[in-house]
Formats: C-alpha cells, sequence, structure tokens
C-alpha cells in the first residue's frame, strides 16, 4: 500500500479537505498514474452530497482523470512508463457478461466498478481523481493521443464520453438538426462534438448568457428555454434532443420539439423524478431515452475522435483549495464550462 495525498468529503454535504489514502500495490495489470489533472463533475456532487442515494464516505470523487504512467505491472502489455493515460468513471466490470463482452461495460450484468464511492474487487472502497496518484487495471485505462494537452483532455473522460456516445448511437450527422440541452460541462462537450460530427446544432440553455460561446464552440443556433418563444419557433423540428440537466424538468415542452421518430436522449441525473405526459410521445411515434458514459473502447475512440478535430475541454484551472467554491458555481450553472484540479496543488 501506498499514502497518498488527497482531497476528500468527509461525510454527506461537508466541505473537501485535504487528506491522505491508501493506494492499493501495483498488481500484474495494474499501472501506477500520477495524475496531473481531475475534472469536476456535476456527479461529484450529486455523490458527495448524497443526492442519489447512501454514499460511501470519506469519499475522494473524480472520475475525469488525466496523467502520466509512473509504473506498470509485470503482466502489463498496454502500457509503459510515460505514457499518457486517462482514467473514466469507471474501473473494472465483470468482463464476461453480454454487455461486458460487447464493449459495453458501462451496462455490466454484474455493475461496473466506479471509479469511486464503490466497492473494488479487492473489498475495498474505490477513491477517486482528486487524488496524486491512482492504481487502475490496464483495460480500464485509456491512452490520451498526442495532440490534446492533458488538462483539456480529462474533462472528455466523463463528460465527452457522455455525449460522444448517444450521439454516434443516435446518427447526429450531416442533414440531422441536433439539440443540447443546457450547456455546462457535458453540454458545451456535446455541442463540439455534435458539430464536429457534422450535424446541425441548437443550444437549448436557460438564457441567452452564454450565447457567443456557443456560437463559437459550433452551434449554429442559441435559444433561451426562459422564452416561451423558443418553444413556437422550434415546435416539431428536431431529430434529436441530448439533455444534460442536472435538475429535474418537464419533459413534455421539450418532447413537442421533436419530428415524428424524433428522440429525446436524457444524460443528465436529477436527484428527483421528472414529469411527462405519455401523449407526449405517443403523437410523433417518439422516443424517450437515456444513456449513460460510454464503454471502453469508444472512451478510446472519442479520444482519437477529439484529438483528429483538435478539440479538448474549455476548462478553467483551479487550485485544489477552490474545489469547495468550485461545487458552488456549478450549482448555480456559473462554470465555463469545466472545472480542473491541477492535482499538484494537492
Ligand atoms: P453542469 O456543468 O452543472 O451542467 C448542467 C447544465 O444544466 C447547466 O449548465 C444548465 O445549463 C442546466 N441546468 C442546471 N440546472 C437547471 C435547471 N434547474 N433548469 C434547467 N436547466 C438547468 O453539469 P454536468 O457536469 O454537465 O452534468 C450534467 C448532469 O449530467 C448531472 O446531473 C450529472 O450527474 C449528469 N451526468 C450523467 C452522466 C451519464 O453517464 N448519463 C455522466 C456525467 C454526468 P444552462 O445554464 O445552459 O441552462
Ligand atoms: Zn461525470
Amino acid at each position: 500500500m501506498t499514502t497518498v495525498a488527497a482531497y476528500a468529503a468527509p461525510a454527506a454535504k461537508a466541505p473537501l479537505e485535504r487528506t491522505t489514502i491508501e493506494r492499493r500495490p501495483v498488481g500484474e495489470f495494474d499501472v501506477l498514474i500520477d495524475i496531473k489533472f481531475a475534472g469536476i463533475c456535476h456527479s461529484d456532487i450529486h455523490q458527495a452530497q448524497e443526492g442519489w442515494g447512501e454514499a460511501i464516505f470519506p469519499m475522494v470523487p473524480g472520475h475525469e482523470i488525466a496523467g502520466v504512467v509512473a509504473e506498470v505491472g509485470p503482466g502489463v502489455t498496454k502500457f509503459s512508463v510515460g505514457d499518457r493515460v486517462g482514467v473514466g468513471c469507471m474501473v473494472d466490470s465483470c468482463r464476461e457478461c453480454d454487455n461486458c463482452k460487447a464493449g459495453l461495460e458501462q451496462y455490466c450484468a454484474k455493475g461496473n466498478v466506479p471509479t469511486y464511492n464503490g466497492i473494488g474487487k479487492d473489498g475495498e472502497p474505490t477513491y477517486g481523481g482528486y487524488s496524486t496518484h491512482v492504481v487502475v487495471d490496464e483495460n480500464y485505462t485509456l491512452r490520451i493521443p498526442d495532440g490534446l494537452s492533458l488538462d483539456v483532455a480529462a474533462p472528455l473522460l466523463c463528460a465527452g464520453i457522455t455525449l460522444y456516445s448517444p450521439l454516434r448511437h443516435w446518427n447526429a450527422g450531416p442533414g440531422k438538426k441536433v439539440a443540447i440541452l443546457g450547456m455546462g460541462g457535458l453540454g458545451h462537450m456535446g455541442v463540439k462534438i455534435a458539430h464536429a460530427l457534422g450535424a446541425e446544432v441548437t443550444v437549448l440553455s436557460q438564457s441567452l448568457r452564454k450565447k457567443d460561446d456557443g456560437l463559437k464552440l459550433g452551434a449554429d443556433h442559441y435559444y433561451a428555454t426562459s422564452d416561451p418563444k423558443t418553444f413556437e419557433e422550434l415546435r416539431g423540428s428536431l431529430d434529436l434532443i441530448v439533455s444534460t440537466v442536472s435538475a429535474p424538468l418537464g419533459l413534455d415542452q421539450y418532447l413537442a420539439l421533436l419530428k415524428t421518430d424524433g428522440a429525446f436522449v436524457n444524460v443528465g441525473a436529477p436527484e428527483e423524478p421528472v414529469s411527462l405526459n405519455l401523449f407526449s410521445v405517443i403523437g410523433g411515434r417518439k422516443t424517450l431515452a437515456g444513456s449513460g458514459i460510454g464503454g471502453i473502447q469508444e472512451t478510446q475512440e472519442m479520444l482519437d475522435f477529439c484529438a483528429e478535430h483538435g478539440f479538448g475541454a474549455e476548462i478553467e484551472l483551479i487550485s485544489a483549495a477552490e474545489i469547495n467554491e468550485a461545487y458552488e458555481r456549478v450549482q448555480s450553472s456559473d462554470v465555463r464550462y469545466r472545472f480542473v484540479i491541477d492535482t499538484a496543488t494537492i
């Protein structure tokens, strides 16, 4: 075991503070990663506040990890010391179920092992990326392409893949009108990726405050959902809406924006149920779906795609001492567009 520095929430809703945690010894197929940057996902906040149900404390959040391999186990074949790598939302899965075999490890029938707030195969709690080092099996470690700086690559490991996977699955591309609902950490990656895939991109945001940014990142249109005219103008016009909204939302008015056979795909994970009138999907044969992160191979594909297209995330780099303030700003939709912790400050 190695003792390393970390930032942890000691209990639900308590401010995060500096502490130390134990990392397991580097096993046969493990890599030891010297973490350089860790993104702050809204999921970190939901979990640190126990908004999704009972959680494990102390909690070291962080599932947008970018760093450099510092040591490899004797059986490791995919990585060498010095490689630039990333870790996302899961660090293991059963590897045997149909989903794992199909590269859908995020939907592992036995449940994947989350990067934090989970129990590893060794029976110990998992601790995430707000830390200086982590030990991860090579099969759940991603390669960060040379063209991407580690700081802007970190948020791709969750925000990037969470948008890439549904946009690919629902065929966002040329000739498709795609809306991204919520212009936050996930949403801004949705704009970049949908644009790079060739879709016509609309942002649906609460206000027009971030309109200039949205257009710069690749949106063709930008509407405020606080303006009732938005819902008149866009009625029946969209092929796909991906919602990244972190709070409960009435779905009916958004489903009305879809064309016949359009799909509303939810990736936002609010703590409370949402309301829906089923007539909203009956008329127009609409699909209401959800999507969770992406598989390991697909995550690698997403990293390569972003590098080819020359973009990472838009970030605000912070020191570890600023984490609690950053949490407050994320909760008030005041982030452009992802806080990333410089782990050298832990
Ligand atoms: P974020 O940066 O806080 O972005 C969420 C955006 O939602 C905000 O920027 C805001 O956009 C909009 N929003 C927030 N409150 C709202 C409200 N009351 N009404 C309408 N819109 C509101 O959060 P994030 O890190 O992108 O994460 C978004 C959600 O996705 C979280 O619930 C997170 O847990 C979840 N998530 C899911 C997955 C998955 O695999 N499915 C993966 C990662 C995260 P505007 O300011 O533009 O209105
Ligand atoms: Zn996340």
